[in-house]
């Protein structure tokens, strides 16, 4: 085919698709619009899951009658005059293209009028044309109306999902610019139904209850910290609270939404050992920085950014967050649980094996070590100074899980899989750290080497991790383009399965995400630690308990897993008495 340009319909029709991928994406670009007018008020009503109809209403300062139909040209925008203010950008757009985009695939209808107008104008436009322009009665202000989003882009249609995922998406997005945005009053219809409603005056506790329900914003912690030209401000969770996914993480800079993915590990680090493997914190974090540190012209729905300073930037939230976590955790100790002995019919879960019936308060105070939080993401040690256990007498083995001792102070309960878990993390971290260069690790040979074939991605990626492997006493070689030969495991893991042993590291490489070497390697011996402890529910002899708490005693960060749960709880003489109503009221 000869080359031909594109009909300026086709050609604007691509362009939109970068820009407007779903409903959410056209909610997103009109809030930033009534945000950048100065909107003291923001309406948004939603239809159809946005399909049929999503209109925006703002109080700002509107659109002077004569601009009304430059705002749907493309690439025409009242924010931006010259080159080099694309390097100091302070408004939400600057492309220009949003309504453009728009206005090709729906049916776009902008009512607006400036205060000191006395009439409004209405403009309408029909995939890109602008079919009509009348003076109406309006309130001040700016109203967008899209409707019929994609009515002639059916395959764009086809890409949607399920209606309920639409109007969760523009939930989701529009009570976190609520929460960006405090003191703009924001009210948001789906289907004729309020679904966010916010008072504007400027709190953002009040805010929160929306994006997460009462109960976990209760719990957030907050995030205040300045450090020069970088403030952070936000929320996150404490260590008691997390999800399976990152999702619920999420970043803002100077007031609009970014992805960075080097964000969501400083939040990670600070958290450093505190969480389970593959467990997140949720928080929503507000980055404020001078406009010419960050460039925000990186990508069309301005969703990414290039900071000049990378990594001032990325130790400045590791700090903020880091300091939020100490703050609320005092104390380097496993808090007094606030047991409760609730008998009768209320009883809450009892322990179906035990048929105990402790509540513990959901927040167990955790223990938060003392990293240094440098400048360079360090690698993880285990030497913090860390409180660690007393010489503890073993009484027994309760619920073939938990272990029962007796210290100077009281009740020590002992989860024996974690436990196990932290004594194994830190041998083989020792292990590895302190190795010989000529020293091999504990390595047990395979009688019969074993092959363990892996899809093509994690094939790839498991031959880059080899050298790790191999420190951490694997011996693996590749054996034909997807198959490995296992010849050796670490001597920990020699019950195991060897090719199980193998496929689990490999699935938690491909969760991995992580740039940083230092936290995928603890992240790695933590996964194999989970896999070689003790379970819950395994009956251990006297000796073998007896072994475990002298190991765990010898540990230097003996309260947490791995993982960052508590390996033991502790209750007190001093809280024993209390609770038997010996000391105290009660
Ligand atoms: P951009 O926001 O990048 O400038 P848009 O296509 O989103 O591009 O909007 C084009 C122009 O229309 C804006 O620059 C602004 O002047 C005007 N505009 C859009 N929405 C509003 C609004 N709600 N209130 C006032 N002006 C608006
Ligand atoms: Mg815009």
């Amino acid at each position: 085919m000869p080359i031909r340009l594109l009909p300026p319909e086709v050609a604007s029709q691509i362009a939109a698709g970068e820009v407007i991928e779903r409903p959410a994406s056209v909610v997103k670009e009109l809030l930033e619009n009534a945000v950048d007018a100065g909107a003291r008020s923001i309406a948004i009503k939603i239809e159809g899951a946005g399909r049929r109809l999503i209109e925006v209403s703002d109080d700002g300062v509107g659109i002077e009658p004569e601009d009304l139909p430059l705002a749907v040209a493309r690439h025409a925008t009242s924010k931006l005059n010259s080159a080099e203010e694309l390097f100091r950008i302070s408004t939400l757009g600057f492309r220009g293209e949003a309504l453009a985009s728009i206005a090709s695939v729906s049916r776009l209808t902008i009512t607006s009028r400036p205060a000191h107008q006395d009439i409004g104008r209405r403009l309408r436009v029909e995939g890109g044309q602008v079919s009509s322009l009348e003076p109406v009665g309006a309130p001040a202000g700016t109203v967008v109306r899209v409707e019929d989003l994609f009515y002639n882009v059916p395959a764009r249609l086809k890409f949607l999902k399920h209606e309920a995922t639409e109007r969760r998406q523009i939930d989701w997005l529009v009570t976190q610019y609520a929460l960006a945005y405090p003191q703009i009053r924001f009210h948001l219809s789906q289907e004729d139904r309020i679904s966010l409603q916010t008072s504007g005056n400027g709190y953002r506790r009040e805010v929160l209850a929306a994006l997460y329900g009462a109960d976990v914003a209760r719990i957030m912690l907050e995030v205040v910290a300045q450090e020069e030209w970088l403030g952070v401000t936000g929320f996150i969770s404490p260590t008691t609270l997390t999800r399976s996914s990152r999702r619920e993480l999420s970043f803002f800079v100077n007031g609009r939404p970014v992805h960075d993915p080097s964000l969501v590990v400083a939040v990670m680090q600070a958290y450093h050992t505190l969480l389970m493997v593959g467990r997140y914190p949720l928080g929503i974090l507000f980055l404020e920085m001078p406009p010419e540190t960050v460039d925000v012209n990186v990508h069309p729905t301005k969703a990414e950014v290039r900071f000049r300073d990378s990594s001032r930037v990325f130790s400045g939230v590791q700090r903020a967050v880091r300091k939020a976590l100490l703050a609320h955790t005092s104390m380097p100790e496993i808090g007094k649980p606030t047991v409760r002995w609730s008998g009768g019919l209320e009883a809450g879960k009892r322990d179906s094996k035990t048929g105990l019936d402790w509540q513990f308060s959901a927040e167990v105070p955790q223990a938060v070590p003392k990293v240094p939080v440098a400048d360079e993401p360090k690698p993880a040690t285990v030497s913090q100074p860390f409180p660690r256990v007393p010489i503890l007498r073993l009484v027994g083995q309760i619920a073939a899980s938990y272990l029962v001792a007796e210290g100077p102070d009281g009740l020590y309960l002992i989860d024996q899989h974690a436990a196990h878990e932290r004594i194994l993390y830190e041998k083989l971290i020792a292990q590895w750290h302190n190795a010989e260069p000529n020293s091999s690790p504990l390595v047990q040979m395979l009688l019969h080497p074993v092959t363990v074939e892996l899809p093509p991605a994690a094939a790839g990626l498991l031959t880059e991790k080899l050298p790790l492997l191999e420190q951490l006493g694997f011996q693996v070689e590749p054996f034909g383009p997807k198959a490995f030969l296992v010849r050796a495991v670490p001597q920990l893991l020699a019950s195991m399965d060897p090719a199980a042993a193998l496929k689990v590291l490999v699935e938690d490489f491909e969760e991995d995400e992580t740039p940083l070497q230092s936290e995928a390697e603890a992240r790695l011996v933590a996964r194999i630690c989970k896999r070689a402890a003790v379970k819950a529910g395994q009956v251990l002899s006297a000796e073998e308990q007896r072994a475990l708490l002298a190991d765990l005693e010898a540990c230097s960060s003996p309260r947490t897993c791995p993982h960052g749960r508590p390996t033991m709880i502790h209750l007190s003489v001093d809280l024993l008495e209390r609770q038997f109503g010996r000391k105290g009221a009660r």
